[in-house]
């Protein structure tokens, strides 16, 4: 296991009070630590919780860190110079609804962050508390937005970043990292080729944060924010069904989490929120799982568009397997036709264009519905995680571009004469 810094020192990371395993139940002390050294079984951040209130929290700032109290963070952190991610638009989805015979439905936009995807987020966690864990280097191993989202928190607070991410990546998202000046090292292989030299790394380079690896279970913390601001922006109640897209399968774990908190918490009235994961057909092991009845996740070998949804080995796989089970939700995967036509259907709908992921999560919503597992009467909120402009390749061959015309009031009549 990997420490920072001494375990004698005491962490001052809010509410939080110990990493807990989630396999065996074992408590450790807060740390850079992120497996069991019982049973290697993950590790989960627990806390010690005060009572909160509704007022409490809205009075705090218009960001994540409204909910910090719910967090592995210091207590001053809105002091602290880390991005500030959140409070992303929650939009009724009217013309969408009515495309797809569904009642009520809402998008959470999530491109209205620093870099454009929901990453930002767990990374804001990740970096308050591995800055407090003593790490002087911000890393990941990355399909993408995780590495645009670290590269910029690191910037942010002076300090250094390292990203590794799949050689082949999207232009966009190579840019979107590489323009903040820190550390960009793109290889040969697969993600999970790039996963599994970041945990090699992550052994011999002990002062560097892994955001997704050794600091893994605060990072993974930060996606709960998600279902935060969802139950607070539907004034303080949940929805009945949610689509979430799935990778590792860290985000749709905790935004269940994040709403079990909160009726715990008697912020929210309990309900019992159905949970949906969407996953690409050319890169399904948790859908495939779900469909055999399998408790473990076979990994496969990715192959699809939507790059950012791309693991094939996803960490929280089996998770994501006990949420959607316990909660009547299903995990289903998409072609990349469908993905495309996904991505096209939100864009001309709802104007929102958003990235591969949003096509994954649009067309298993499509076909969720079909399959009659999803109730087009219950309210149900998807989740819009990424910026379609950092994945224009997934469109370019299939939105018609017009050609150019002189600047003459004839050839705009003929150009416009189908309108
Ligand atoms: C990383 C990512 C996901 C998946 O998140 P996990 O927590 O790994 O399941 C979904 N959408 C986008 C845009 C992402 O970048
Ligand atoms: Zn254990």
């Amino acid at each position: 296991m990997t420490f920072a810094v001494s375990t004698s020192r005491l962490f001052r990371l809010g509410n939080a009070c110990a990493l807990t395993c989630r396999e065996c139940g074992a408590r450790f002390d807060l740390g850079g630590q992120h497996a069991c050294t019982e049973c290697f079984g993950p590790l989960e951040v627990s806390y010690d919780l005060p009572p909160i209130t509704r007022q409490a929290i809205e009075a705090g700032p218009r960001n994540i860190w409204r909910y910090a109290s719910l967090l592995p963070v210091p207590p001053d952190i809105a002091a602290t110079r880390t991005t500030e991610p959140g409070r992303t638009p929650l939009v009724r989805a009217d013309n969408l609804a009515r495309a797809l015979g569904m009642r009520l439905l809402w998008v959470k936009d999530e491109r209205a962050n620093p870099t454009h995807s929901f990453k930002d987020r767990v990374v804001a966690v990740a970096l308050a508390a591995a800055i407090e864990l003593g790490y002087r280097v911000l890393a990941c191993p990355s399909t993408g937005n995780l590495a645009n989202a670290v590269a910029a928190a690191a910037a942010r607070a002076g300090i250094t970043s390292a990203v590794l991410v799949p050689a082949d990546l999207e232009l966009g998202k190579v840019l979107g990292s590489a323009v903040y000046d820190g550390l960009l090292v793109p290889v040969e292989g697969s993600y999970d080729d790039v996963n599994r030299l970041a945990s090699e790394l992550a052994e011999e380079r002990h002062d560097w944060a892994f955001v997704n690896v050794n600091v893994r279970p605060y990072y993974a913390e930060g996606s709960k924010t998600i279902g935060y601001e969802i139950a607070e922006d539907l004034g303080w109640r949940l929805p009945g069904q949610i689509v979430v897209p799935v990778a590792s399968g860290a985000q749709l774990v905790k935004i269940d989490k994040a709403f079990g908190e909160l009726a715990a918490l008697g912020l929210v009235p309990p309900a019992q929120v159905r949970v949906f994961g969407a996953q690409a057909s050319g890169c399904a092991p948790v859908a495939a799982a779900f469909a055999g009845g399998h408790d473990v996740v076979a990994p496969v070998k990715p192959d699809t568009i939507a790059k950012s949804l791309a693991i094939g080995n996803p960490a929280d796989g089996p998770y994501v397997l006990d949420v959607v089970r316990r909660t009547g939700g299903a995990v289903a995967d998409a072609p990349d036709d469908e993905i495309v036509a996904g991505i096209r259907l939100l864009a001309a709908t709802e104007g929102i264009f958003g990235e591969t992921a949003a096509g994954v999560t649009l067309a298993v919503l499509r076909r969720l519905l079909a399959a009659g597992q999803l109730d087009p009467d219950a309210e149900t909120v998807i989740i819009n995680s990424g910026d379609g402009l950092k994945t224009l390749d997934a469109v370019a061959g299939t939105v018609k571009l017009p050609a150019a015309i002189r600047p003459n009031m004839t050839e705009f009549e003929r150009l416009v004469c189908a309108v």
